[in-house]
């Protein structure tokens, strides 16, 4: 790079004790959808973790001493902040991370900001648990603290939206916290950032690092000083995050991958289905852990289904992400894109059929994107059970569509993955609803619609999506401590 266009770079620092701080090495951060450097990311390590760690112990007294009444009106108020900048902050969003600016706007930012609203609420209405042993004259009651300073690590699909998540049930329930995003989205949290002491959060309680996972990452992982780590991100990080803390015996939470089966029987209820099962597939380009990627079909509408589904899959309209009547934006990387292509290969070697988009359909770009991470939508049809593109998490606009015959045929192979996020169930029969949905092994089952989500219930994976769950009641267990009081009277 030239000078002249380093000085029109976006330059993020870490966020440290309620100030802003340089750090001494920058990463380069690509936006998708051109392919150009636009943002340089702290690359920091030990010593700004170090800190940052150090920033949030002292300010862990202090908080955790307040009423969840004033940490509630605190979260409530950054809520308001970030909805009142929604717009800039959709901006960034879209621009960082490759997502059209509809998703952004509709999705990722209004739920960022509901996650502070939700836990601002949600914190208020906890109760605890209350026993007595009139023989003995005791009563024994339970009573939940904050741990102290939690780690928080984030992925890049939906960046400030699952940082978010996890940051406000953290500082709801009295933590202090030091937060890593991905080091390939991080202008968002830095945004954020500069609101917290408008909206009165005391310097040191939400520290930012930014950074690589192997250097920063690791270095939240390993610090002493942080008893719990909050991760989201694929399986592969998190079994070496396990490792890394297991000598600290640090309590984990783990938001993992995916390799989601939509599951369509005969009598299910098309017009709803297939335009559901689009977006189940391909919403914010395949990236979302929840995304659908084996679509089984039975034997008796499969042809209907496949015709209609690819017919459909062939309007979606990809392109620049800030042109509202986009569909799909860019991939996160060009490595990325370039491994889920692979997939694509890798099926048409294996003997599957392509039916429509990578390198079946031609990809028409602006002449400002020819060299963003672009692809189009793509539905594979034909392939085996055994096949790389149905057992891995291809996180990328690519579903793969098989037939069956059986209900318990098609339980036992949607089962026969070593993932288990989220599955989702189209039939009318209520009594075959129940049944399968009992049945699948997997932490989130959507029957008849896809990603409706009540922030109370439990969210979260089983095998190797996850160990843990996050939700009002789930979340408040994870970032406190219960301990259990007996009283002899
Ligand atoms: P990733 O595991 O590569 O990275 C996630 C985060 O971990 C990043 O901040 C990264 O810098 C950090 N990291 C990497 N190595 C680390 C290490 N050794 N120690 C500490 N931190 C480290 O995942 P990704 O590619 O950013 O995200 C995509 C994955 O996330 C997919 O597998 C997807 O399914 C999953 N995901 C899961 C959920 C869920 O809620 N279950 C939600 C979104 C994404």
């Amino acid at each position: 790079q030239t000078m002249a266009h380093s000085k029109t770079l976006l330059v993020l620092e870490n966020f440290i004790g309620g100030k802003f701080v340089p750090c001494s090495s920058y990463i380069d951060s690509y936006n998708p959808s051109t392919g150009d450097v636009y943002c340089r990311v702290p690359d920091s390590g030990k010593e700004e973790v170090e800190a940052a760690v150090k920033a949030a112990k002292a300010a862990f007294p202090v908080w955790s001493s307040k009423s969840p009444l004033e940490r509630s009106q605190i979260l409530n108020k950054l809520a308001d902040l970030i909805e009142h900048e929604l717009e800039a902050f959709a901006q960034a969003e879209s621009k960082d991370q490759g997502k059209t600016i509809t998703v952004a706007r509709t999705m990722d930012i209004p739920r960022a900001v509901y996650n502070f609203r939700f836990f601002a609420s949600s914190i208020l209405h906890h109760t605890t648990e209350c026993t007595e042993m009139s023989t003995v004259g005791c009563m024994h009651y339970t009573s939940r603290m904050p741990v102290g300073v939690a780690g928080l690590i984030s992925p890049w699909n939906l960046p400030l939206y699952l940082l978010t998540w996890k940051i406000a049930p953290a500082i709801a329930c009295g933590n202090t916290v030091v937060a890593k995003p991905s080091e390939m989205t991080s202008v968002t949290a830095w945004m954020m950032c500069k609101l917290l002491e408008k909206a009165g959060v005391p310097h040191g309680v939400v520290n930012v690092v930014f950074g690589t996972g192997a250097k920063a990452g690791e270095a939240l992982v390993c610090h002493p000083d942080v008893p719990l780590i909050s991760f989201t991100g694929s399986t592969l990080t998190a079994q070496r995050i396990t490792e890394k803390s297991a000598p600290h015996c640090k309590r984990l939470s783990l938001e993992l991958g995916g390799k989601n089966p939509a599951i369509i029987f005969d009598d299910a209820d098309l017009t709803q289905c297939i335009p559901t099962t689009l977006r189940s597939s391909f919403l914010n380009q395949g990236e979302i852990c929840l995304c659908t990627s084996r679509i089984f079909v039975q034997r008796s509408i499969y042809s209907e289904f496949l015709k209609r589904f690819v017919a459909e899959a062939k309007k979606w309209k990809v392109g620049n992400p800030s042109d509202p009547t986009v569909d799909m934006g860019a991939l996160i990387s060009k490595e990325h894109l370039e491994k889920v292509r692979s997939y694509v290969k890798k099926a048409q070697a294996e003997g599957a059929r392509v039916l429509c988009g990578e390198g079946v359909d031609a990809l028409a770009l602006p002449t400002g994107n020819q060299k963003g991470y672009f692809m189009l939508p793509t539905v594979i049809a034909e392939v085996k059970d055994e096949s790389c593109c149905m057992q891995e998490e291809i996180f990328g606009p690519v579903t793969c569509v098989v037939a069956f015959d059986t209900e318990d045929e098609v339980i036992e192979r949607a089962n026969s993955v070593k993932y288990g996020l989220a599955a989702t169930v189209w039939s009318s029969n209520v009594g075959r609803v129940h049944r399968v949905a009992r049945r699948l092994q997997s932490g989130l089952v959507w029957t008849n619609c896809w990603l409706v989500r009540d922030l109370n219930l439990p969210f979260g994976g089983m095998k190797a999506s996850g160990i843990g769950r996050e939700g009002a009641k789930d979340s408040y267990e994870f970032f406190t401590e219960v301990k259990t009081i007996t009283i002899k009277h």
